[in-house]
């Protein structure tokens, strides 16, 4: 018997609860693995409080993310010991998932942990972590150098893609509706703070070109902004909807000054670019900075910090030691 975060169908609702799971009713797989950190993401908040129908079948063991060591393998790729992770790829939505002690899952979804960093690191990182890194990635790809915005900055996605890009060299302006924490962000290599207040409100089709680049982690009316103030060839990566799932923008920042808006998604991300984003972030990303953004709780605790992460009270990431 193993503890996990099940969630269930109980009169038509999804409500999840810590339960004790036999290991006879994992899923097939071709690696078992003994999990020893999971993280808490959006969408894990978001399925541990039946806010979103996250999970596809029931009973689900929820959890989008894990590392842990490889206890039994089929797998070419991975053999007994090796220390591993694994984010996305249907974790916690169609496949049981890492908000648990144990897991048994496809070896292709596995990566091996970067030397860089320790599970407990490697879940600080998570898939939002991992997500700010393609955001990063997609940036480059376009050609993005000079000043860059990233939004919702106090979030994971935000706190890690400003550690990031700072450490890259870039200019990080960091859009928060927590100026509070402003020091934090300066800490992980911030240059500028500026209030999301500024891009929240209806704007022009075309404003100030502010910047050159952005993550946006927020959606709705300030990704409409975002791509207002981005300068001329630009590029915008695209990858959360914290502030809505709407897009009320006009087309003129993509054909007056040849913005390009970029779509980022972490689940189902091809294998060779899931790996390139891991050895990416091993280099790119101080592990030391990861310990002053993250929390860490344990599965007991899951549910309530899943309902303050929801109301916006979590700052940075939260990791989940699974033994307790
Ligand atoms: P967090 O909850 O940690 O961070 C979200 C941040 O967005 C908050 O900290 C806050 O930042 C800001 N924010 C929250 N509500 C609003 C609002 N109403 N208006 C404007 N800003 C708001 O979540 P994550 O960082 O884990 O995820 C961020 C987003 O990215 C989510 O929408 C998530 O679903 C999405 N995501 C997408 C992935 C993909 O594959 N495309 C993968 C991972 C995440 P501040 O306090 O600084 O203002």
């Amino acid at each position: 018997m193993f503890n996990a975060l099940l969630i269930e169908r109980i009169d038509d609702q999804p409500q999840a609860r810590l339960a004790e799971v036999d290991e006879a009713d994992l899923p097939d797989g071709s690696v078992s693995v003994d999990v020893a950190y999971s993280s808490l993401n959006y969408k894990d908040a978001l399925a541990l409080t039946g806010t979103a129908p996250i999970a596809r079948s029931y009973p689900m063991v929820a959890g989008i993310d894990l590392a842990g060591v490889v206890a039994a393998s089929e797998h070419p790729e991975h053999a007994t010991g090796d220390p591993v992770i694994a984010t996305g790829c249907g974790l916690g939505e169609q496949h049981w998932g890492g908000l648990a002690q144990r897991a048994r899952l496809d070896g292709d979804w596995l990566v091996p942990l970067p030397d860089a960093f320790t599970p407990r690191q490697a879940m600080a990182i998570g898939t939002a972590g991992f997500t700010a890194m393609l955001c990063v990635l997609a940036l480059e790809d376009h050609g993005v150098e000079g000043e860059i915005l990233v939004t919702g900055a106090n979030g994971g996605v935000g706190s890690i893609a400003v550690a990031i890009l700072a450490k890259l060299g870039r200019h990080v302006i960091a859009a928060t509706g927590r100026p509070q924490h402003a020091d934090r962000l300066r800490d992980l290599g911030a240059a500028e703070i500026i209030d999301r207040a500024e891009l929240t409100e209806p704007g022009k089709p075309l404003g100030k070109q502010r910047w050159i680049g952005a993550v946006d982690t927020v959606g709705g009316q300030v990704l409409a902004n975002v791509c207002a103030s981005t300068g001329y060839g630009g590029a915008v990566a695209a990858c959360g909807n914290a502030g809505g799932m709407s897009f009320p923008a006009s087309v003129a920042p993509f054909i007056l000054r040849a913005v390009t808006l970029v779509g980022v998604e972490s689940v189902q991300t091809p294998r060779a670019r899931r790996l390139e984003a891991w050895r990416r972030l091993g280099a790119d990303l101080d592990p030391t900075l990861l310990d002053s953004l993250t929390s860490e709780i344990g599965l007991s605790e899951a549910l309530a910090t899943a309902r303050e992460l929801l109301d916006g009270q979590v700052r940075g990431r939260v990791v989940v030691d699974t033994s307790r």
